[in-house]
């Protein structure tokens, strides 16, 4: 389908950015790599009637390395380069393992992880790994700037708490402890279409046990979900396939994935168990912890 009749802007500085949402609000939308915007206005999903391109505004593409050990990755940060850094393959390892996951090369090539963030597609791989990592999201408006912890980011299906007028300008990810291991594992019927059931995972072991967790599924929901309950159920055991097990029975039992023509709730439900042994088992080996 050809797209609706919108009015083009292109932004070249961030500033003229914010002023173009400040002024159209509702009626504007940031377009970075077009790769989830272009499909959803030819599907006419809320086709806005001001297109803002900030492709060509400087200083949005760097991947920053802070003092802590932490990373930054700015607003225009293709998915191609994500994938291809040794950055983040050394200090983010949960981003580098979702990269290939995302569409094909040629769809990572334009689009760009903080699009596929503000984007909030609850079968997307970088919303759950923001929730795994504990990640912060900088957002920018003529108001002012704020940061947004991942767990109050996405609030419903393609929406999050970014409000209309703000632009999303980096994505904060805390250091990567050596203690942790992580993975990010899913079920798809094709490699690069969305998940039918992913999971970004993500344990700290010290002396063989599990002192944090995170099981950030996609997918399964209207927004990527933390299992708390199988979380707790990691903490302050051993970092042990028995463990791993209880935890994915934990998760079978908790989760209630939406069922559609390509899988029912039990399938997922069922697969959500799997891929939980398999991703904690894969972070564990990471970190060469034998479990
Ligand atoms: C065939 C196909 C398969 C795909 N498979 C997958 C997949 O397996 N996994 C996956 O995660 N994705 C997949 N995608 C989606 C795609 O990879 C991402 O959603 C996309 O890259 C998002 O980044 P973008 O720069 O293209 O965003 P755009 O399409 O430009 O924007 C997406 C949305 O985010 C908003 N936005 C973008 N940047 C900002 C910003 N800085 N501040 C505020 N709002 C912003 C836009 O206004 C728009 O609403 C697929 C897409 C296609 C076409």
């Amino acid at each position: 389908m050809k797209n609706p009749p919108f009015v083009y802007h292109r932004a070249r500085s961030l500033n003229e950015a914010i002023e173009l949402l400040a002024t159209y609000g509702e009626d504007g939308k940031i377009l970075a790599g077009g790769q989830s915007l272009l499909p959803t206005m030819a599907l006419r999903l809320g086709p806005p009637e001001h297109v803002i391109d900030i492709s060509q505004v400087p200083d949005l593409d760097a991947i920053g390395l802070e003092a802590d050990g932490g990373v930054t990755i700015g607003a225009l940060v293709r998915h191609a380069q994500a994938e291809r850094s040794e950055d983040i393959a050394r200090l983010a390892p949960l981003i580098a393992d979702a990269m290939p996951h995302v569409g094909h090369r040629a769809i990572r090539t334009r689009g760009t992880v903080a699009g596929s963030i503000a984007h909030a597609d609850p079968a997307a791989e970088m919303p759950a790994v923001c929730l795994a990592t504990r990640a912060t999201m900088v957002a920018v408006s003529s108001a002012g700037e704020r940061s947004i912890d991942a767990a109050d980011f996405f609030d419903g299906y393609l929406t999050s708490t970014l409000r209309a007028d703000e632009l999303l300008t980096q994505v904060r990810f805390p250091a990567w402890s050596p203690q942790s291991g992580g993975a990010v594992v899913e079920v798809s019927r094709r490699h690069g279409d969305y998940a039918l059931v992913g999971l970004a995972c993500r344990i700290d072991v010290d002396a063989g046990t599990i002192t944090d967790a995170a099981l950030a599924f996609f997918g399964v929901a209207a927004t990527p979900l933390r299992v708390a309950d199988a979380e707790a159920a990691l903490v302050g055991k051993p970092a042990s396939a028995e463990v791993f097990a209880s935890a994915a029975s934990i998760v079978s039992e908790t989760l209630a994935p939406t069922a559609d023509i390509h899988g029912s709730t039990n399938y997922r439900r069922h697969l959500a168990g799997v891929l939980t042994s398999r991703g904690l088992q894969s972070a564990a080996s990471r970190i060469g912890v034998p479990a």
